[in-house]
């Protein structure tokens, strides 16, 4: 079979998470944290933000799935930073000869509201990525009410980026 990895210098990727928000946690968004009542349930910080962003990166790449690089099964990882993941991540970028052009993401969320933080979570990410803060979008939306997201039970996050070849 022919390998499309080894002839494509520009190449997509889409990423997408939800994780249950619980009492007794915090809430980490895109590596800040966010004064709230509940937190994120997920082995790691469940950063869903990032986790959106990591399988972006690794579908973009080719590569296998977040659950399959970093699995919840490997204590490692238990309640780590998922800026430590997204570190390992850019390492793995890295290695495969890869740098981000630009992301797109979504953090869909009720409650409480994003967009006080959107700038910091920007600050946070952009150098990891390395990426100036035009080429990193993070927007924030609700799910108007509806489903479990907009029940104010869960957050999802949606990415895409677009990588190329160094
Ligand atoms: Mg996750």
């Amino acid at each position: 079979m022919r390998s499309y990895r080894k002839v494509c210098f520009m190449r997509i990727g889409i990423g997408y998470d939800l994780h249950r928000l619980v009492e007794g946690r915090a809430l980490i968004l895109g590596g800040v944290k966010i004064p709230y009542e509940k937190g994120l349930m997920g082995h790691s910080d469940a950063d869903v933000l990032v986790h959106a962003i990591i399988d972006a990166l690794l579908g973009a790449m080719g590569e296998k799935d977040i659950g399959t690089h970093f699995p919840d099964s490997d204590m490692s990882f238990k309640d780590i930073s998922s800026m430590v993941l997204l570190q390992k991540t850019m390492q793995i970028m890295e290695n495969n000869g890869y740098k981000i052009v630009n992301i797109d993401s979504n953090i869909i969320c009720q409650k409480p509201k994003l967009m006080p933080y959107i700038d910091k979570m920007k600050e946070k990410l952009a150098p990891l990525l390395n990426l100036d803060i035009m080429s990193l979008s993070i927007k924030a939306k609700t799910n108007e009410g509806q489903d479990s997201v907009g029940e104010g039970n869960s957050i999802a996050s949606q990415c895409v980026c677009l990588i190329e070849k160094v």
